[in-house]
């Protein structure tokens, strides 16, 4: 029988593997992602447009495995998660994009200066890099935003109103808007005003996850 100690430090070990390898979606252990959840996070794309008329393709409903995984990848630094969810973004870009039309430029949308402090990344740029995109970083955050959680529908709007800029388009150049997950659709169509007023031709709005229509708990900033 091994003594106290040694067990003390075999529970230790374990703690620390499963907050290690657990899977980010059902945390079957030894594995970030199993097949099963790395299956659930396939693009399946759905339409929706905001309360200002822009078109947003989603990749994926933000719930069950696909929420999971975003979670850990905001909140709990899983960087490594960025790579299958680009790969649904991916999918989801080639869904919102005509195959005939030119590239529009891909925007993401600003992540506010609280939340990069924290994370130490920007989600939305890092699932563009990951989906193999380069982001066009011409959208700035202008003034501090309060969290949109707390918010209702008609606050999220007034929340964020003003809350972004422009850099200039160079050539009327066409944007395609890009967030991780779109609630009410308040941040978008603030960012889309901003690029307008620059300029810019916005041709719609590609997110990661859309917060299902009926949640009565949103789960996201926008
Ligand atoms: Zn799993």
């Amino acid at each position: 029988m091994p003594n106290a100690s040694a067990w003390s430090s075999l529970v230790d070990e374990l703690g620390s593997f499963v907050m290690s390898g657990c899977c980010a979606g059902c945390d079957a252990l030894g594995t970030l992602l199993c097949e099963e959840c790395d299956r659930a996070l396939v693009a399946q794309p759905v339409r929706r447009e905001t309360p200002g008329g822009l078109p947003v393709v989603a990749a994926l409903a933000y719930e069950g495995v696909a929420a999971r995984c975003i979670r850990r990848l905001k909140e709990d630094g899983e960087t490594l998660l960025a790579r299958p969810l680009g790969r649904a973004l991916s999918a989801a870009i080639a869904h919102a994009v005509a195959d005939d039309a030119p590239a529009p430029l891909l925007v993401p949308v600003p992540t506010g200066r609280s939340a990069f402090r924290r994370r130490g990344y920007r989600v939305p740029e890092l699932l563009i890099r990951r989906a193999g995109f380069q982001a066009s970083r011409v959208l700035l955050n202008v003034r501090a935003t309060a969290d949109q959680r707390e918010l209702g529908i008609e606050e999220r709007g007034r929340n964020v109103t003003g809350s972004m800029r422009g850099r200039h388009a160079r050539d009327a150049d066409e944007a395609l808007l890009i967030d991780d997950v779109v609630t009410t659709g308040a941040t978008l169509d603030e960012a889309a005003r901003a690029l307008t007023t620059a300029g810019f031709r916005v041709c719609g709005a590609v997110t990661l996850a859309a917060t299902p229509r009926h949640s009565r708990f949103p789960g996201n900033a926008s």
